[in-house]
């Protein structure tokens, strides 16, 4: 699929960046998953003119206008995203594949934990959230990575390229089976039950399953859910912040020309208004972009 402008994430920020950008003519996809936005399932009762207002009534006005403007929303994740040339090519969970001259990052902030004994005790020391950004560290050395999405098994298949030993552990498979075909042609071993807990003495040494399977390893990837917002900050040669956060300028520019950013992902305040209101100016931005004309 060809069009002007991606944008990653169906929050409040990335609906109304797509609001803006497809007002402008720009032609306009919407990746991600509403359901995950932050501000499903919530109650706002501190946006302007709103009152008290649903996050998932908020969510599907929004959606609506953006399309009554021609912008496409897909529901599906991001799941690797390159630079080539003057355009940017994106992979989403379903295999699609989106060539756009502009992006827009409204990714949000999650960084889903697996919630398991010496998760957080050894964070850094061996556990990781970010194949991409960690990759280089295990050369020749045994990975495990968790989770259960397409996320997982790309972050699998690209850790076979850097350690001498793969694990793929899951328990409830929801990847793209063509993802998972790659994952095990790259040579990575398949375990299917939950972690139970992280073993190590001040570096990570093994994860045990809810089964009983221990597996001896020097790390553990967890890539639960969406690609996270550093990991394609990176691969669009966006450096982000040391809390994953992606800095942006007035424009909601980060910097490199043609990559935008709005809303949580950009740091605080995790606030519906700041988010729709970096989302006008990123999406007008990106709009004028790509098509030249204020
Ligand atoms: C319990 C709770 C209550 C809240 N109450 C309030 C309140 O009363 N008032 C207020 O102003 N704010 C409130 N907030 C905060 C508010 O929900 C957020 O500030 C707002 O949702 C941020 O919008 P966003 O678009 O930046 O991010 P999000 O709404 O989190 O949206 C991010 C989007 O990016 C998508 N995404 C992530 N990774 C990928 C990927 N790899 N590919 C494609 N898509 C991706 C997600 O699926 C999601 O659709 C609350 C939040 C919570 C959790």
């Amino acid at each position: 699929m060809e069009a002007d402008i991606l944008i990653i994430g169906s929050g409040p920020a990335g609906i109304q960046a797509a609001i803006h950008a497809s007002r402008r003519k720009a032609s306009t996809v919407v990746a991600g998953k509403p359901s995950a936005s932050a501000a499903a399932g919530t109650e706002v009762d501190n946006y302007f003119g709103a009152g008290e207002i649903s996050g998932d009534d908020l969510i599907a006005k929004g959606i609506a206008q953006a399309e009554s403007t021609g912008a496409v929303f897909v529901r599906q994740n991001v799941v690797s995203a390159a630079k080539d040339g003057d355009r940017f090519r994106f992979v989403l969970d379903g295999g699609d594949e989106v060539v756009v001259k502009a992006v827009v990052i409204a990714t949000g902030v999650s960084r889903d934990k697996l919630g398991v004994p010496g998760e957080s005790e050894l964070f850094g020391k061996g556990v990781s959230y970010c194949a991409v950004c960690d990759c280089n560290f295990y050369k020749g050395r045994r990975v495990v990575v968790v989770g259960n999405e397409s996320e997982a098994a790309v972050a699998a298949e690209m850790m076979t390229g850097y350690a001498s030993e793969t694990s793929w552990v899951h328990w409830n498979l929801e990847a793209n089976p063509v993802l998972v075909e790659k994952a095990l042609a790259a040579g990575v071993r398949m375990y299917g039950s939950k972690p139970a807990s992280i073993g190590g003495d001040g570096k990570v040494e093994s994860l045990t399953l809810e089964d009983g399977t221990v597996i001896p390893t020097d790390g553990v990837f967890i890539e639960l859910g969406a690609r996270s917002s550093a990991d394609i900050a990176m691969d669009l040669d966006v450096m982000p912040e040391m809390d994953d956060s992606i800095k942006v300028d007035s424009e909601c520019s980060t910097g490199v020309p043609g990559v935008f950013a709005c809303g949580d992902v950009t740091g605080k305040p995790w606030q519906v208004a700041k988010a729709v209101g970096q989302g006008c100016v990123a999406g007008t931005n990106a709009a004028i972009y790509v098509r030249g004309a204020r």
